[in-house]
């Protein structure tokens, strides 16, 4: 019984799906996490970065604050000591709003009436203060930074300013400098040098979550929501938070806040714009690993290759084991490795064992048991075999005399080594290119290569006169018959041949038995 194997799965494939496999899980498991480690230690350097940054920007605020007040500071000293000189309190305005770039206007207030501006504005001069941040500003009678308010104008400024004092202490007022927070001041210029560092922006809230500064000037103003990072910088002084936008996208951000002024300074970077690098990064090492790879697994192909050979090669050859050639075939599979040499010996021992026992069978199918002569079938052969090479042979049929008598009288058993001894006289008068054959009970034929009817009738005459003259052992002496023919003398036709012997035997028999007869017709 064949069973089919299916053509697709071999060793070679196998070793070569398990050395991928096991590379490519390496490989990319190991891209994994090395691509887990980076973005890990990049988020953390982008938080700390952003955090890092806002402080940076917080303190720098502060400062700019602190000087700004400071400014006003002086400012109010010099008009406190002259406060009923108009012209210094003109100068004193422009020189404020000018001297420096921290202002956008200036303005003078002397109980409750605003007295002096810069720019020079002659439509408020005299008139009674009214913006949210100089009712706050005379309300609190300190140096204030006033909450961030929209003046009339829709500007958002925030509004710091001094109060005035004459020498008894009395409250004279105040002077302030407005900034407005979506206009070209210090300020902003300070927050906007920053913005877009690697796609970092940052944005500014006061304590209310109002934007006082962001990078798309149409949200200044704006109040933040109520998203998950603004309440975090709400609520932490300073430090890092990682969470999602409106838009529901992630954030790293870092913040910190403006003591004086109660803001928040937020700096923040998406996950994504963090991420797109570390992916650039990865496909970089992916490319730069690709030609390895390859390399490699072109040397598992070839190992593949030289490891499944001597197997695939055994494989080959066991179809075809009983054929000499192959056997042969086996022998030159070189079997370099351990497991291969085994299957190789076993192989050939095998074979060996194999082919000789083809060999018996062969040998049984063709001898005769009792006498190990040819039997009928193999002398027929071997009859073809001289007739092919057109060999001309004489054939002796050779019968013993009264041979049921010996059976009679001594047993079967008797009659067989009679049979036997006969064989030998037989062989022994034989040369090495005739043939020896029982094809009956106690009928032989010898086939004589080369031999014409006359010389076979000498050597018939020869063989029948030693068997007359053998004493065998128990049965004594017995005689044989014998018929002889040629080929291609008497016919050309074998069976003719055949049947020429048999008459010529059997005119042996008529004549008295224990002669040699050659047929009629040569
Ligand atoms: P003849 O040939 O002289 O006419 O007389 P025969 O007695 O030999 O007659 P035949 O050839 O017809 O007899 C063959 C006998 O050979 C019959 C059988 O007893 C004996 N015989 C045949 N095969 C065997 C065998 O394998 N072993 C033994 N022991 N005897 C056999
Ligand atoms: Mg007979
Ligand atoms: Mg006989």
């Amino acid at each position: 019984m064949r069973y089919r194997l299916l053509p697709a799965l071999n060793l070679r494939l196998l070793i070569l799906l398990l050395a991928l496999t096991a590379s490519l899980s390496t490989l990319v498991s190991g891209f994994y996490s090395t691509y887990q480690v980076q973005k890990e230690q990049l988020i953390n350097y982008t938080l700390k970065s952003n955090y890092a940054y806002a402080r940076k920007l917080a303190s720098a605020t502060d400062s700019f604050l602190e000087a700004a007040m400071q400014q006003v500071a002086y400012s109010a000293k010099i008009v406190e000591q002259q406060i009923e000189d108009d012209n210094l309190l003109k100068q004193e305005v422009i020189r404020l709003n000018l001297q420096t770039n921290s202002f956008n206007s200036v303005v003078i207030n002397k109980g409750g009436i605003v007295v002096a501006t810069s720019p020079e504005l002659p439509e408020l001069i005299n008139q009674p203060i009214s913006s949210t941040g100089a009712l706050q500003a005379a309300k609190e009678k300190r140096p204030l930074i006033s909450n961030p308010y929209m003046s009339v104008a829709g500007n958002l400024i925030i509004f710091i300013s001094h109060p005035l004092f004459n020498t008894q202490g009395d409250y004279l007022g105040y002077i302030g400098g407005t900034l407005y927070l979506n206009e070209p001041n210090t300020l902003n210029n300070l927050l906007e040098q920053h913005y877009y560092r690697q796609g970092t922006y940052i944005y500014v809230i006061d304590a209310n979550k109002r934007i006082l500064y962001h990078p798309d000037p149409k949200y200044v103003g704006l109040y933040a929501g109520d998203n998950s990072i603004i309440n975090s910088v709400i609520a932490g002084k300073a430090g890092t938070s990682e969470t999602t936008n409106r838009q529901g996208e992630g954030m790293l951000a870092g913040f910190a806040p403006v003591t004086r002024a109660k803001w928040r300074i937020v700096a923040q970077r998406s996950v994504r714009a963090t991420l797109t690098s570390l992916d650039l990064l990865i496909v970089e090492v992916i490319k730069r690993t690709l030609p390895q790879a390859i390399i490699t697994f072109i040397l598992i192909g070839f190992f593949a290759h030289f490891i499944s050979r001597p197997l695939k090669q055994l494989a080959d050859r066991v179809n075809t084991l009983d054929d000499p050639v192959s056997f042969e075939k086996l022998k030159n599979v070189k079997s370099w490795y351990f497991e291969s040499q085994r299957l190789k010996l076993a192989m050939l021992k095998g074979v060996n064992i194999l082919q000789m026992q083809i060999g018996q069978l062969r040998h049984d199918a063709e001898t005769d048991p009792l006498t190990n002569t040819h039997n009928r079938r193999s002398l027929n052969g071997l009859l073809n075999q001289l007739m092919v090479k057109q060999t001309p042979f004489a054939l002796l049929e050779i019968d013993i005399d009264f041979f049921k008598r010996v059976n009679d009288t001594f047993g079967h058993g008797v009659g067989d080594e009679a049979l036997k001894s006969l064989t030998n006289i037989i062989k022994n008068l034989s040369r090495k290119d005739d043939i020896v054959a029982r094809i009956g009970g106690e009928e032989f034929v010898l086939v004589l290569p080369n031999e014409s009817s006359e010389s076979a009738l000498k050597i018939a005459e020869r063989l029948r006169m030693t068997v007359e003259s053998t004493n065998m052992k128990t049965i004594g002496f017995i005689t044989i018959s014998i018929g002889i023919a040629t080929w291609p003398k008497h016919s050309n036709d074998i069976d003719q041949v055949y049947k020429c012997a048999d008459k010529a035997l059997y005119h042996a028999k008529e004549h008295g038995r224990n002669r040699c007869i050659v047929a009629q017709g040569d």
